[in-house]
């Protein structure tokens, strides 16, 4: 690769925008970072500032934005920085950047991408948010824009690996019979149905195999994010639910697969770590040196599978429930997830009680088409108001405890 790409980074203090800074880090000359972006975390921030010297930092929220120049001015650095939802737009869409690692976790991320698709940049997709919301909006703006999209999710990412190297988003046309969509399992694949109901979020959040933010680790712990990735695939690989099978592999070894019509499999395997689908996507179509570790086939032995059980995972089957059902469906199920895992990490709701909030908000929704970006964030906004009532009606403000219906916050409803 010869030219240098610069690169917008939404989210660069987050766990998939350090291993994104770690790759460029290796790799002087031929990538330079114009723009990093924040929401809160000014110490991180700051160091990513001297470590690469960006002409842009936006911090989402004012406050650390003003402490953030105090720091590099005193510093002497002369990074512009900026803060607001409307500057991580503009960031997202500056002429002198050619590429964007979208890497903001949740909602929050949607309209930044959908910015950068706006003005054709390479997009590196890792929040997976833009597509569960708003995939056809999404995906039309790329095609108008003629913008490009290369998946940052391990799974989506071996998916594409595994897909002849010109697919045109023809699965039968191309020979595909289905897509195989590996998932760890998360931490409580064997515990005792009973013990979910008892789990803290130290314990949601302490993955076997992989380190992630807190959101997704509750995420992968539901099995959420499968659900999420499903939908996602969708909308990636132009691919119908029943032609996407979950398949609970427990070692993480196999990204996942796609199976074509003579039986061959064809799968990525490698180490759990995002820098290897992250330096795949930044140097594609070339390949280049990510840091990660070879692959011990003898250390691995052995590699097992299952078929994912809806009653321990309700969250898998609410997420099917919501792409067979469209519109505003995938946007609710997502933004009554995102709330109630942000309560259960405050400790306001158990574990067991995040699919029941997220199915209850989903049956007192309507469905709705979505045609556009308005719609989508209208939908986001109305379930997580749903979601508030949910919590008022089903938690004890004074205490914090979660109250009555005691029987509908248990496992495996
Ligand atoms: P983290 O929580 O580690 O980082 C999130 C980043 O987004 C941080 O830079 C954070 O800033 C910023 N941020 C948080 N809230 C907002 C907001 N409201 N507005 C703007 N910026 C915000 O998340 P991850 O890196 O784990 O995940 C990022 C995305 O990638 C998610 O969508 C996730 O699902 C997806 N993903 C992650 C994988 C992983 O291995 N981690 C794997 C595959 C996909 P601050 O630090 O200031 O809070």
């Amino acid at each position: 690769m010869t030219k240098t790409r610069h690169l917008t980074i939404l989210g660069s203090t987050g766990s998939i925008g350090e291993s994104t800074l770690d790759v460029v880090a290796r790799h002087p000359g031929l990538y330079q970072v114009v723009a990093l972006t924040a929401d809160r975390n000014v110490e991180k921030m700051f160091e990513q500032c001297i470590q690469f010297h960006p002409p842009y930092a936006v911090m989402l929220d004012a406050q650390s934005a003003e402490q953030l120049e105090d720091r590099l001015h005193a510093a002497g650095l002369d990074t512009r920085v900026l803060s607001g939802i409307e500057s991580l737009e503009k960031v997202a869409s500056l002429p002198e950047i050619d590429t964007v690692m979208a890497a903001i976790v949740g909602a929050a991320g949607i309209r930044p991408t959908l910015a950068a698709a706006r003005t054709g940049k390479h997009i590196l997709l890792a929040n997976k948010e833009t597509l569960v919301m708003a995939g056809r909006v999404f995906m039309d703006t790329l095609r108008q824009h003629h913008a490009t999209l290369l998946p940052i999710d391990s799974e989506h990412n071996a998916i594409f690996q595994s897909l002849p190297q010109h697919f045109n988003g023809d699965l039968a046309g191309s020979g595909v019979r289905r897509i195989l969509l590996t998932a760890s399992g998360g931490p409580f694949r064997t515990v005792d149905l009973k013990m979910l109901e008892t789990v803290t979020p130290e314990q949601a959040c302490a993955h076997p195999n992989w380190v992630m933010g807190r959101k997704i680790s509750v995420d992968s712990a539901t099995m959420m994010n499968k659900g999420l990735e499903v939908i996602e695939a969708h909308w990636l690989f132009n691919a119908e639910p029943e032609k996407i099978q979950v398949v609970i592999h427990p070692q993480s070894v196999i990204h996942s697969m796609v199976e074509y019509i003579d039986g061959s499999v064809l799968a990525q395997l490698g180490n759990p770590d995002m820098r290897t689908p992250i330096a795949h996507a930044l140097s594609y179509p070339e390949r280049m040196e990510s840091g990660v570790q070879s692959l011990d086939m003898f250390k691995v032995a052995r590699l097992d599978f299952e078929s994912p059980d809806f009653k321990r995972f309700p969250c898998l089957r609410l997420a099917y429930e919501a792409l067979a059902a469209g519109g505003n469906m995938p946007a609710v199920l997502n933004a009554a997830n995102e709330v109630a895992v942000e309560v259960f990490l405050a400790g306001r709701i158990p574990f067991t009680a995040i699919p029941v909030m997220i199915e209850d908000v989903m049956k007192s929704t309507e469905r709705r088409d979505v045609p556009d970006l308005e719609g989508v964030l209208l939908a986001d906004l109305q379930a997580r108001a749903t979601a508030r009532e949910w919590l008022a009606c089903n938690i004890r403000q004074s205490t914090g405890q979660p109250g009555k219906p005691a029987s509908s916050l248990s496992a495996g409803q």
